[in-house]
């Protein structure tokens, strides 16, 4: 039997990738803001809609770099959710932060902008919610309460690539935007990441061009504690050709999401996302939340019946990040029941641009236990 995975990276045709490549074995220059990181950058500045972008080696250098270039004061509070992927969490501890969490809605796994303000405290200084599987954050809210206490706000906007309110590209919301392009998703530049900003903050972006490049000012000055996070020219080359074909990815991509729909739309104890009025979906994941009592069986043993048929599915998040084994000490998941509960019973199952639709009906068969 065949194995189905999670994901599958979204890759152009090798002559494509070749093309592309091609000049860098002339020029010999394969890193350090080349040609082709140059043109990606432009690019994408224009797909993504926003006024500022810098590229990175990766989304969660992005989130710790946005942290540090932002300057916020040692042992300082953010507020985050720890219904997310480990790099959230890690970018606020690594940076001398302290992640204070904030349990998030039920409608959409996003943070509770409604809790938010009773965790504020006089050390609080940034706010990081996570844009969770494309699901926008109530940006609004989130910035009412910024302006009102005067914080900082950084988006995890990792699974939110190409995705647009009312026509506004998701990167223009709070203070800064970090993106992942990562293999597994939706829009990937092998491993890569950016952070996107407004031109008021010209000043930041100085500081993570400085900071991506050891803190280098120029040859003979030095003066910031940086590192290496600069994309490569290959990385930026495979973003070039990703690029071109990302709209016909996302299409593919609702083809799978409409086919799981029409297996599974209806059925009792099985919650899936819909789409919100003005806000496009890039169907960056595919994820099911099993309600035990009405499904009659749970997240786990879903996930082990499918494991068995050979169908890779991710428990995604879980554990939160606060359950991890290097902050469970220091915090408790009771204090965010919602995340906790939703966290066991929520499973991404298998979502890219070239599943078939014979496998997601099996995969729902399978689910169904028919
Ligand atoms: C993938 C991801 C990251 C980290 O991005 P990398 O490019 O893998 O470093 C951060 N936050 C979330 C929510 C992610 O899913």
């Amino acid at each position: 039997m065949k194995k189905i995975l999670v994901t599958r990276s979204s890759m152009p045709t090798l002559e494509e990738y070749c093309k592309e490549i091609e000049e860098l074995f002339e020029t010999h220059w394969i890193t350090n803001m080349g040609i082709k990181h140059n043109t990606f950058q432009t690019k994408l500045k224009e797909y993504l809609g926003v006024e500022n972008i810098e590229l990175l080696t990766n989304g969660h250098m992005a989130l710790e770099m946005t942290l540090q270039a932002l300057h916020l004061p040692v042992g300082g509070e953010v507020i985050t959710t720890p219904f997310t992927f480990a790099s959230t969490t890690h970018a606020i501890v690594r940076n001398n932060l302290v992640p204070v969490f904030c349990d998030i809605r039920e409608d959409n796994y996003t943070i509770d902008a409604d809790k938010i303000e009773s965790l504020i405290t006089d050390k609080t200084c940034a706010i990081l919610p996570v844009h969770v599987y494309g699901n926008i954050c109530d940006v609004d809210a989130i910035k009412r309460l910024a302006l009102k206490y005067g914080l900082k706000v950084i988006y995890d906007a990792a699974h939110a690539f190409g995705v647009t309110i009312n026509g506004k590209g998701i990167g223009e919301f709070g203070d800064a935007s970090c993106f992942s392009f990562h293999a597994t998703k939706a829009f990937n530049t092998i491993e890569g990441g950016a952070v996107t900003y407004h031109n008021k903050d010209l000043d930041f972006g100085t500081e993570i061009c400085r900071l991506k490049n050891f803190g280098i000012r120029d040859s003979e000055m030095v003066d910031g504690v940086g590192v290496n996070a600069k994309m490569n020219e290959f990385c930026a080359a495979m973003g070039l050709c990703n690029l071109r074909h990302v709209e016909e990815e996302i299409a593919k991509r609702k083809g799978v999401y409409e086919r799981y729909l029409s297996n599974l739309s209806g059925v009792q104890g099985i919650k899936i996302l819909k789409p919100v009025d003005g806000v496009s979906m890039n169907y960056a994941y595919f994820p099911v939340v099993f309600n035990k009592e009405k499904f009659g069986e749970d997240r786990d043993s879903i996930f082990n019946r499918l494991e068995k048929n050979d169908i890779g599915t991710r428990k995604y998040f879980y554990p939160l990040t606060s359950d991890f084994e290097c902050y469970k000490k220091i915090y408790s998941s009771a204090t965010t029941p919602i995340a906790a509960k939703i966290s066991r019973s929520v499973l991404a199952l298998p979502m890219y641009a070239d599943l078939e639709f014979n496998d997601i009906d099996f995969i729902c068969k399978i689910i169904l236990n028919e």
